[in-house]
């Protein structure tokens, strides 16, 4: 965009130490108002009772920021110094209601739509996978229905789970359903494990989704499967939603519902950078649950996806 000097970026961790300080994302500032100087802004969202299995991702984003104090401001992989050419924030927390989906998904609306219509990328934190709901529905509201980008060991598609509707399992059916996606650009990738019934990966086809499941993806390579993901997404907004579960359970093992088989850390690195050129205009990183977490690994992915995604939009911006 400009040359402009940025007006948000993290404390220098050559003057204070990266483990001293109030825990926010990376070490930058807290900011709740003020956005007309933000590129982008990490969010929590602590609601993990759409979890049907292991729940605790409530405190995924206490999680995320606590390791991610452990980031450095230059991208050594594309070569960008990430908060040069981003100003970024952390905006906190949004509210939620534990154990009321339909009322979270309100507060979370709120929440992220201050955020959109100041042209802010919201990065979020997880909270269970069913939050991305919620995301959408603030996303569309400003942007129109978005391509979706979702690397998932899960379609979570499913129409409802127990018999209700919004779980981490359906958040991509009610999302296509209420219109807030657009099928043609969007692309599940990393689908695996047990299922229910061959009818699971169905109906992401049937709502006109493309699916990439993790044996095509392990035989493409990493640099080929981000090639079909850029041929999907085009240049229109897109919606980046990464379960860490898409991760193998040896690198991410807190998560709400682990399937072997998956990707190491390396090929989730060499994928992400592969994907400059989409037009990322929210995302989130979700389903890390810390009680699980043994050295703080998944915590560390999670915080590393996101500089991923931040070196993304940094590279975006022009030099
Ligand atoms: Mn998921
Ligand atoms: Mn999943």
């Amino acid at each position: 965009m400009t040359d402009r000097k940025p007006r948000y970026g993290p404390a220098d961790s050559l003057r204070t130490p990266r483990f001293s300080g109030v825990r926010t994302f990376a070490r930058l500032p807290h900011v709740t108002e003020d956005l007309e100087h933000v590129d982008a802004a990490i969010v929590g969202i602590p609601f993990d009772t759409g979890g049907t299995y292991r729940v605790g991702a409530r405190f995924g984003p206490e999680a995320i920021r606590s390791a991610s104090a452990l980031l450095r401001p230059f991208h050594s992989g594309s070569a960008v110094p990430v908060f040069e050419r981003l100003s970024v924030i952390d905006y906190g927390d949004v509210p939620v209601v534990p154990g009321y989906f339909e009322e979270s998904a309100g507060r979370i609306v709120e929440g992220l739509l201050p955020l959109h219509r100041a042209g802010v990328v919201p990065i979020a934190l997880g909270g269970d996978h069913s939050v991305a709901l919620a995301e959408l529905r603030a996303t569309a509201a400003v942007h129109g229905p978005v391509g979706l980008v979702q690397l998932d060991s899960h379609s979570d598609t499913s129409d409802s789970y127990f018999g209700v509707p919004y779980t981490h399992g359906t958040p991509f059916f009610h999302a296509a359903r209420e219109g807030l996606l657009d099928p043609s650009r969007s692309i599940q990738v990393g689908l695996r494990g047990p299922v229910y019934s061959a009818r699971d990966w169905e109906v992401p086809r049937r709502l006109g989704f493309e699916v990439l499941p993790a044996t095509e993806a392990h035989e493409l390579g990493m640099r080929r499967v981000a090639a079909r993901i850029r041929d999907r997404a085009g240049s229109g907004p897109v919606f980046f939603s990464f379960d860490v579960d898409f991760v193998d359970p040896a690198y991410a093992p807190a998560t709400g519902t682990p399937e072997i088989g998956g990707f190491t850390t390396w090929e989730v690195q060499v994928l992400l950078r592969e994907l400059a050129g989409l037009d990322l205009v929210a995302c989130d990183v979700v389903e890390v649950v810390p009680e699980y977490d043994v050295a703080q690994n998944t915590a560390l992915v999670a915080a590393n996806v996101v500089y991923e995604l931040l070196a993304l939009l940094a590279r975006a911006e022009d030099a």
